[in-house]
């Protein structure tokens, strides 16, 4: 039965353990702080027996949902041969490499690393050493990552002075973040200004292409692009959310603009330690270790990297994924959840929108489709955050105020269950209503 709700729970009292008693950096409600046991398919499974339907589905890694009989399969495989290892070469990692370069546009090499965030910081690094400029550019609520360069304007409480950018954490070195710029995401011409104004030393452009929820507009990707051949400048599209998730070809393909270099996480890993970089030979061959001593080598080591288990579970995933439909049924399926979540919205009066880019979704209260940060800023996150505590409540579980994804793990009945849901969420809502104020988006 699902039911995000059972009375007397006893909460676990080596949750305290951990920083503010919580597993990481988002806000549950008081009554939602569980421990789950475990997961399949698109069921979580708490340790006092209560299920929820996820919709968090491993921060977007599980495209297939949890525990997929192929990808378990082909870890539980691997692990019988070699769990880790190091500084050698590994038949699945390879074998990856070569699925990669073949499928991704800009792919002539790939470095492996663990996490999404070390890939970034590699990329960016990257950047700098090919052109020997130290500067940065990145977009206001772009999220890269939890290190000093990543962690700029990502969800600042003010307005970002463009292009200085807000810290987003205690502990980062000033001179750190002046190395980062920041512009408005979907704003072309504020973009061209920086670079004009930092001729010569902008070393590349960070972006996701579709950044948060927000997808580019047409004519941005493909204007930084051209930016970027003028001055020099890497440009570097951030597809751990949008690699295998946007479609076959990744946000790059889908788009058809191709980044000097692309790093991805999440599907690439399928929910195991392992990320990479991938882009031009050139570029990446500055980490070639015969260049060491040199000044623009670039050191990559880590002691996951490359990792075979995670690597034998990817290439199952991505088998999974090369069935041509997948990712329309995948855009259906979340489209048809969302013409869902608007009528239970719009017939409760609940003044938002249900918004979904392929299969990421998420309930927004801002006053259209936005098409930057502001726009997210200017929406009342309060409220955001007090619907989606109630969809917790109906058992389906969702980070509140986070953009949420759909696995091809949810079945048709999990959708309409979804929906039902959503509606009995807003009914809540409603009768609960308190003045909200508009306030701080949350960080996603
Ligand atoms: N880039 C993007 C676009 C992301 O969404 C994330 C993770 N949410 C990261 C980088 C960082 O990945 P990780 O959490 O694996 O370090």
């Amino acid at each position: 039965m699902i039911s995000g709700r059972k009375p007397q729970q006893r909460p676990d009292s080596r949750v305290q353990l951990l920083p503010g008693g919580l597993p990481g950096p988002y806000l549950l409600p008081d009554d939602q702080h569980h421990v789950f046991r475990s997961a399949h398919g698109s069921r979580l499974v708490t340790t006092e027996s209560v299920e929820f339907i996820d919709h968090v589905g491993g921060a977007g890694a599980l495209i297939l949902g949890h525990g997929h009989p192929a990808v378990v399969e082909a870890a539980q495989r691997q692990l019988g041969r070699a769990m880790h290892l190091f500084g050698v070469h590994n038949e699945p990692a390879l074998e990856l490499a070569e699925r990669l370069v073949d499928t991704v546009p800009c792919a002539e090499r790939i470095a492996y690393a663990t996490t999404g965030s070390e890939a970034t910081a590699y990329a960016m690094r990257m950047a700098r050493a090919a052109t020997g400029r130290d500067l940065v550019l990145k977009f206001e609520g772009g999220y890269h990552g939890n290190h000093d360069y990543a962690l700029v304007s990502t969800f600042p409480s003010a307005r970002s002075d463009f292009p200085h950018g807000h810290p987003d954490t205690g502990g980062q070195p000033a001179a750190t973040r002046s190395t980062i710029l920041v512009a408005p995401f979907n704003d072309l011409a504020t973009v061209e200004q920086i670079f004009s104004d930092h001729s010569g030393r902008i070393a590349g452009i960070i972006v996701e292409c579709v950044q948060r929820i927000i997808p580019a507009d047409e004519t941005f990707l493909g204007g930084l692009r051209e930016l970027c051949d003028r001055s020099g400048a890497v440009l570097i599209f951030d597809e751990v959310v949008t690699g295998f998730r946007l479609g076959p070809t990744s946000a790059q393909g889908h788009y058809g603009v191709h980044p000097d270099l692309a790093t991805f996480g999440k599907i690439i890993g399928a929910g195991g330690p392992l990320s990479c970089v991938a882009g031009r030979a050139d570029l990446l061959d500055h980490a070639d270790p015969r260049r060491r001593g040199g000044s623009d080598h670039v050191y990559l080591n880590g002691t996951l990297h490359g990792n075979p288990v995670a690597a034998a579970a990817t290439l199952a995933m991505l088998d999974e994924l090369a069935d041509p439909n997948v990712y329309e049924l995948l855009d259906a399926t979340t489209g048809r959840l969302c013409v869902g979540a608007q009528a239970a919205l719009d017939r409760h009066g609940v003044p938002a929108i249900a918004v979904h880019v392929g299969s990421l979704w998420q309930i927004l209260f801002t006053d259209g489709p936005p098409r930057s940060y502001a726009d997210i800023a200017a929406g009342d996150s309060l409220a955001m955050r007090r619907l989606d505590a109630e969809l917790l409540r109906q058992g389906h579980f969702v980070l509140p105020g986070v953009r949420r994804f759909v696995s091809t793990a949810h079945t048709d009945a999990d959708i309409d269950a979804t929906i039902k849901a959503i509606d009995r969420a807003c009914a809540r809502f409603v009768e609960h209503r308190e003045p909200t104020q508009r306030s701080r988006s949350s960080e996603t």
